[in-house]
């Protein structure tokens, strides 16, 4: 079996390593020159980890890591330390209990490294997909400056704006927000007040998510995210006025001086309407894309690829249950974007910036009391770190 994969990303990179690994040739066109490192997704939950430790980028990931055990969450008003979710209470479940924090190009390029260690020269740097085709029994493809190449599967890991996705004419379910998010990066640090690796801050308008990454290795940055105004709607976000204001409220010792990077994104949150047609796929940010709170887009990217592989692997040893292992790839994953991923991210949301004052009072109380409480507190963990919606897949798979 012949496979291609568009984008090396973090889930591209994952997905022609698990195909590697298994024994499946296949090439990994990216069309950047080297690996993109723009700040972006940063943690890694456990069950991530346990698969990249499979795939063999797992020990790399974990040394240029730094180790997230607890999720903390704050009243911007009061500055109350309103909860702190332990994910040590997850050591029965999982060998990683704990989050780690690394930015998503050092795992790309881990998952790089180990790729091509297995399978020499299949990641093609600087070499952008322009198109394809596909017939009952393969895919055309079209690669800049290159004669047309056939392969059997293809898959699209090929970002937000995907290719794939808009070739196979699938749409993109969803909403965009109409505020955007302002990613701000400072050296300046915030463990002296308490602040935990992984943060969010509750406030009817200013609220914030708060971490770290390990950047070039100690002391590290510090990135935080507040909401944005949208395009031609207030103060520019990015001016010195709004930026001095977002972050006076979480840390008066911070000064505009102290911020090394200023980012804004618009945010969306879609579901592709599928994840296959016929013999191309979708997986990762191409499949699926969302709010950054809960750090759970490219978790649940790396996790697509894994389950496509597997999927892919059957395939190859029973062709005749190409039909039913394709669906199934579609059904699971969607499911898992759809009921834990999109609606997770959207309440964690909700959570932050609970509006009026008794909604803002019930979201505290509620955090309070699942926190104290340890069966909650543990269901909790169970679900932001992914193994829960993971685990029900695979007790629907054995039913
Ligand atoms: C501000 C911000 C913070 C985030 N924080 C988190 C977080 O904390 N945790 C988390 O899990 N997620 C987070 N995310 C989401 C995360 O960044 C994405 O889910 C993740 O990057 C998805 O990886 P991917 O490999 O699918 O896509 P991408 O990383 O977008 O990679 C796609 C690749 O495809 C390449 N490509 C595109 N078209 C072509 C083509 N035609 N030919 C060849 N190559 C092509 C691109 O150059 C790119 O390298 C965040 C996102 C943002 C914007």
């Amino acid at each position: 079996m012949k496979c291609a994969v568009i984008g090396a990303g973090p889930v591209g990179t994952a997905m022609g390593l698990a195909l590697a690994r298994a024994g499946i040739e296949v090439t990994v066109f990216e069309k950047e020159p080297s690996l993109p490192d723009d700040p972006r997704a940063a943690t890694l939950q456990p069950p991530t980890l346990a698969m990249l430790d499979t795939l063999g980028s797992g020990a790399e990931v974990l040394e240029k890591g730094l180790r997230a055990p607890v999720f903390q969450f704050r009243d911007r008003a009061s500055d109350e330390i309103v909860a702190e979710y332990d994910y040590g209470l997850l050591e029965d479940e999982t060998p990683h209990p704990y989050a780690v924090q690394c930015e998503q190009y050092k795992v790309a390029t881990a998952n790089a490294r180990a790729l091509e260690a297995v399978a020499p020269g299949a990641l093609r740097l600087g070499t952008p997909v322009e198109g394809f085709s596909q017939d009952e029994s393969g895919v055309t493809l079209q690669v800049a400056g290159e004669a047309p190449s056939r392969v059997d599967y293809l898959i699209g890991c090929d970002g937000g704006r995907s290719l794939t996705r808009k070739t196979l004419g699938i749409a993109f379910e969803g909403f965009t927000y109409e505020e955007r998010f302002l990613v701000l990066t400072t050296p300046h640090d915030f463990a002296a007040r308490r602040f935990a690796v992984r943060n969010y801050v509750l406030d009817p308008v200013q609220w914030c998510a708060l971490f770290k990454v390990p950047h070039e290795g100690p002391p590290g940055l510090w990135r935080t995210v507040f909401p944005a105004p949208g395009a031609n709607e207030g103060p520019d976000p990015l001016s010195d006025d709004y930026v001095a204001a977002q972050i006076a409220g979480v840390e008066p010792a911070l000064t505009l001086g102290d911020l090394q990077h200023r980012n804004l994104y618009v945010v969306n949150q879609r579901v592709a309407a599928s994840f296959r047609k016929g013999r191309v796929f979708l997986a990762g940010d191409s499949a699926h894309v969302n709010n950054p709170l809960g750090g759970l887009g490219m978790n649940s990217g790396i996790h697509d690829a894994v389950n496509l592989a597997e999927k892919l692997v059957r395939l190859r040893d029973a062709p005749a249950e190409a039909e039913r292992l394709s669906d199934a790839y579609d059904r699971e994953r969607r499911q898992i974007a759809r009921d834990y991923v999109q609606a997770q991210t959207i309440q964690n949301k909700k959570r932050l910036e609970a509006k009026t004052p008794e909604a803002r009072a019930a979201a505290l109380q509620e955090l309070r009391d699942s926190a104290a409480d340890p069966a909650r507190h543990k269901a909790w963990v169970m679900r932001a770190s992914l193994i829960a919606g993971l685990r029900e897949l695979e007790a629907e798979a054995e039913a």
